[in-house]
């Protein structure tokens, strides 16, 4: 996936050297995977970097923490500056911002949850996630890991256990030589990709999986109900079938790391003719406009992260200028 590269990791109020950024063996998060995350986007704008929908991920994690009995001792705000801290002093554009909230002292016993709560932010050099799926299309596979049911592990929270299975099924799929695996949920219902929403489009209406089928309810995937809403789509969250997915006009993922990629196959069916298709290359365009500060009308969704330099951070622009 991705080489973890940083200068500086916030560590409980302070910016630490990358390869200081250390916890004990012994810590509970690492026995038991109780942690919750986020994975947070930064792109360059006109206006310098920018994160996206920083408060909506604040707000997440600690949504997840609550469920987890893992007090974060800062307020949102607190977090949320601290994350452009963290931006700013690793200097990457476009960057992945990871905070991650665990016990990070030493704590045996599965009940233990007395432990002290810390909090650690990275913020490395962000990559396409789905590689070249991203704009040939993604070849997806059914993944015979399903989505555990949310009475057993609570899919709203962003929590590092819930991501046994994503690893399962993601090496699955990868070993098969597909780029992506789609779980189903215990009914058999389409869920979600191993970090990514699902859409589907069929006669012109856009349709996803809701939070029945176990997701995570990704912010990507409300950016993306706002933007086709907002192009004249009608968007249905609804519980989906594997056949009304292998018979869709259109599917695409989406999340932070993946951004948005068409699906082109799912096993050895095709997804549709084109790829990407009409529906989805329309939400694609505005929402890569969007991310980058170039639609006005989605503007609020993006944090500036003042003292880093527009031109230092944004080659892109700086090849465009000379080119
Ligand atoms: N589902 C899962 C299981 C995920 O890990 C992610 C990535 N956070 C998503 C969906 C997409 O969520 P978001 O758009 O908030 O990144």
């Amino acid at each position: 996936m991705m080489a973890a590269d940083g200068k500086k990791v916030w560590m409980d109020g302070r910016l630490v050297d990358f390869a200081d950024a250390k916890v004990h063996v012994l810590n509970h998060t690492l026995h038991y995977g109780v942690g919750v995350f986020e994975g947070i986007r930064a792109y360059a704008t006109a206006d310098g970097p920018a994160v996206f929908r920083l408060p909506e991920h604040v707000r997440r994690l600690f949504a997840s923490a609550k469920v987890y009995h893992l007090p974060i001792p800062w307020s949102e705000e607190e977090v949320a500056r601290a994350i452009v801290e963290t931006v700013a002093a690793n200097g990457h554009i476009p960057a992945y911002i990871r905070p991650l909230v665990y016990r990070g002292e030493p704590a045996l016993g599965v009940k233990n949850s007395a432990g002290k709560v810390s909090l650690a932010i990275a913020s490395i050099p962000a990559k396409k996630y789905l590689g070249e799926g991203s704009e040939k299309g993604v070849r997806a596979k059914i993944s015979p890991f399903r989505k555990p049911p949310s009475d057993a592990m609570p899919s709203y929270a962003k929590a590092c256990g819930n991501y046994l299975t994503s690893y399962l099924a993601g090496l699955d799929a990868q070993q098969d030589g597909y780029d992506e695996a789609i779980l189903l949920d215990t009914n058999g219902y389409v869920a979600e990709g191993t970090g990514e929403n699902l859409f589907l489009v069929r006669g012109g209406v856009v349709y996803t999986p809701g939070l029945e089928s176990d997701i995570l309810l990704g912010i990507t995937r409300d950016s993306v109900v706002t933007i086709a809403t907002d192009l004249g789509y009608s968007v249905v969250p609804k519980l989906v079938s594997v056949n009304e997915l292998l018979t869709a006009d259109e599917g695409f993922f989406s999340g932070t790391y993946a951004e948005l990629a068409p699906l082109r196959t799912v096993g050895r069916h095709a997804i549709g003719t084109a790829v990407p298709g009409p529906v989805t290359r329309a939400v694609m365009e505005v929402f890569s406009k969007a991310v980058r500060g170039e639609d006005p009308r989605y503007a609020a969704w993006l944090t500036r992260v003042p003292g880093l330099r527009a031109a230092a951070a944004t080659p892109v622009r700086a090849a465009r200028r000379s080119g």
